[in-house]
């Protein structure tokens, strides 16, 4: 579907089993080629549907030439290898993305995955299951394409338009969005989204303080000359910064319930529990207990709770008042 006439850019929808129900890849058009940005997951659904958006527009498979990757969680970049057999299109990718799909199966075979699991009081019992899910179901043995690094700064060809690189971590480590100042034209992954926040969560394999990582992320976007925001998933849309103060308010008020419910000493999988409760499935159980930490390990950067650690375990409390 033709989304943006003057910067010719397509949005390609494709389906996923998961909860998020689609992911929206772009293909824009240029005088000297098509450009894509994400890609999709590695499955027949989403091959035979880019197959059938070529077909459609006319693109014989040399014809593609590049294939940008915001990050490189599955759904954005697991096709990427086969679509570069396909096509012969170089893959760009931010450097702290490309290393993060090695660093994420070294630590969960290393057992780091489950020595988190159990210092944030996860019984032992959910730590057998959350490793079976979060080990193989969603890290599967996937090729990787050949990559080319790009980075902040750098400005690349979206069919004939120029976009800026942007580093936007937080969600990713190494998370980019791709900017053209003259149209107002955002591709924002999974950076900022128009229903859902997106999942920030501190794992071994991530930096240690995600959250302040993602609240910078959306102030270096606030103040950007925008009159489309291309997300990955949900619809387009134009109100970026009022989308920003919403996102913004998401996470204080999150905060803020984690601190009210700190009155005693507490862990991460006491505080899921309360938030949460005690029905969530395997994957959303990590993504809760991910969360939860990152925004812990937030307010202990700010000084507002303390950390301790007894017995392998770590403990969060507010901190003494001083007398
Ligand atoms: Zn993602």
């Amino acid at each position: 579907m033709l989304i943006h006439e003057q910067a010719k850019i397509y949005r390609v929808k494709l389906p996923m089993p998961f909860e998020l129900d689609h992911i929206n890849c772009y293909a824009i058009k240029g005088k000297n080629g098509w450009s894509l940005v994400d890609c999709g997951l590695n499955d027949e659904p989403s091959f035979v549907l880019w197959q059938e958006f070529m077909k459609v527009n006319g693109i014989a498979p040399r014809d593609i030439n590049g294939i940008y990757l915001t990050h490189s969680h599955i759904d954005h970049c697991e096709l990427a290898a086969r679509l570069q057999q396909l096509t012969g299109a170089q893959v760009y990718m931010s450097a702290l993305e490309a290393e993060s799909q090695e660093r994420f199966r070294n630590v969960s075979r290393s057992g780091q995955f489950s020595e988190l699991l159990l210092k944030n009081d996860v019984p032992l019992v959910l730590i057998s299951k959350l490793e079976e899910v979060w080990g193989e179901d969603l890290i599967p043995e996937q090729e990787m394409p050949v990559l080319l690094i790009i980075g902040h700064g750098d400005k690349v060809l979206l069919g004939d338009l120029e976009y800026s690189v942007m580093l936007t971590p937080g969600h990713a480590d190494g998370h980019l969005c791709f900017y053209n100042a003259k149209l107002g034209i955002l591709f924002s992954g999974d950076n900022i989204l128009p229903e859902i926040s997106p999942n920030i969560s501190l794992w071994p394999w991530s930096r240690p303080n995600p959250l302040n990582d993602y609240l910078e992320s959306l102030e270096l976007c606030r103040d950007l000359y925008c009159n489309l925001v291309l997300p990955a998933h949900g619809e387009p849309f134009s109100n970026l910064a009022e989308r920003i103060s919403v996102l913004e308010e998401t996470h204080k008020e999150k905060l803020d319930l984690i601190k009210s419910f700190v009155v005693e000493e507490t862990t991460v999988y006491k505080l899921v529990l309360q938030i949460y409760g005690d029905k969530l499935d395997m994957i959303n159980l990590g993504l809760a207990i991910g969360e939860v930490y990152a925004h812990l390990m937030f307010l202990c950067n700010k000084g507002e709770i303390q950390l301790s650690e007894k017995e392998g375990k770590q403990f969060f409390r507010l901190p003494k008042p001083l007398v």
